[in-house]
């Protein structure tokens, strides 16, 4: 393969790849797109079996947030990077200072921030070398964990389907969440305070405890979460929840949830707007975290202290875009994550050349 030829190339502005004798630092930086403002997005420590598998994964990522921050109306473009190693055994404060360094090299084209594998402590090294790193502790713009503010964005777009699906409020509504970890226990907090009946599953016992004694949620094995008669299904886990086995036994009139990259395939997309399921596309709903990000670099620009009103008014605009999207796929009878796509085409494409207006 060469990187031209890659299907996940697709209109990448540039990518960058560092190497570093010293600390034996390999890294990628893909910057999808900066039509809307410098390119956002996590780094992410993985020991990629292969240097392919690791440029495959920089450019989907890097697209995906592209598409993300356009959705979640911000100033920003897509990028991620990605660290070649295995973050429990290669990580050390001299691989970060080099990683600071080659964001550097990127001249603020790309904002980096945590992404699995990588904490707040790490890009404190990094910070050493540049400045366009989002996600650190303890200083007046820092935006803290970015998890209860993506379930906010969640549980505003679940009430907002239930609404249009089931043309009723959340009391009373049963929910299936899948995964009850950092983003699906703030959700389960939030729906069982508006009244909804909660189903939740979690391969990590204790989770599952803690949220049913917080709750008085139903549990049940990870395996039948999918079984389970209810109103919503909210994937919190990992991705490809959503595939024409488990959709086979779902029951649900809504799909709604933190989780990326739920769909499995386009085909389940399609499956899911054949059976007349109400999908809430995974990067418009829980675009949440990357406000909550934008809102630390937008404050460290202005040399400001994090702002929450500002992110709140975002997550308002969220849950319009959300409603625009289901709207136009309602009136289009198209697929909802058809429809996602096209509006954020149309806005990096509107925004090629100048900023867009917050
Ligand atoms: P997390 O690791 O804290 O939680 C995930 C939970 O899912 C864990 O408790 C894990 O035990 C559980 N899990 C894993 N496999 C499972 C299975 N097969 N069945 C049931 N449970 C399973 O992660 P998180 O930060 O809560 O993120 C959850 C999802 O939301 C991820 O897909 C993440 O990419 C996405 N997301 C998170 C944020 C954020 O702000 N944290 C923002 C946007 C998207």
């Amino acid at each position: 393969m060469t990187l031209f030829d890659s299907p996940a190339f697709e209109g990448h502005e540039g990518v960058h790849a560092f190497f570093d004798e010293k600390t034996g630092l390999k890294s990628i930086i893909a910057v999808h797109s900066t039509a809307r403002g410098p390119a956002a997005g996590g780094c992410r420590m993985w020991p990629y079996p292969t240097t392919e598998d690791a440029l495959t994964d920089a450019l989907k990522l890097s697209r995906a947030m592209s598409y993300k921050n356009a959705m979640a109306d911000l100033e920003l473009g897509g990028g991620k990077s990605v660290i070649i190693g295995d973050s429990r055994s290669q990580k050390s404060p001299a691989l970060f200072e080099a990683f600071g360094r080659a964001v550097e090299a990127v001249g603020g084209r790309y904002w980096t921030a945590e992404d699995v594998g990588v904490s707040p402590a790490d890009l404190t090294h990094a910070r050493k070398h540049t400045r366009y790193v989002a996600g650190l502790e303890g200083h007046a713009a820092a935006s803290g964990d970015p998890s209860p503010v993506t379930a906010e964005g969640v549980f505003r777009g679940v009430r907002l389907c239930v609404r249009r699906a089931l043309n009723r409020d959340l009391d009373g509504v049963t929910v299936a969440i899948q995964g009850v970890g950092h983003v699906g226990a703030y959700l389960a907090e939030k729906l069982h305070a508006a009244g909804a009946k909660l189903v939740i599953a979690d391969v990590n016992r204790e989770a599952v405890d803690r949220i049913a004694a917080a709750t008085g949620a139903e549990v049940v094995a990870p395996s039948a979460i999918f079984d389970v008669p209810a109103d919503v299904f909210a994937p919190c886990a990992l991705g490809g929840a959503i595939n024409l086995e488990t959709l086979a036994r779902l029951q649900v009139r809504v799909i709604a949830g933190g989780a990326n990259n739920q769909l499995a395939d386009a085909e389940a997309g399609r499956a899911v707007f054949e059976r007349g399921i109400l999908y809430a596309p995974d990067y418009v709903i829980n675009g949440g975290g990357i406000i909550n990000v934008a809102g630390e670099i937008r404050a460290l620009e202005a040399g400001e202290a994090f702002d929450a009103a500002w992110v709140d008014a975002k997550l308002d605009r969220l849950a319009l875009t959300l409603e625009e999207v289901l709207e136009q796929a309602l009136r289009e009878r198209r697929p909802t994550h058809e429809v996602a796509n096209e509006i954020a085409r149309a806005r990096i494409a509107g925004a090629s050349g100048q900023r867009v207006a917050a």
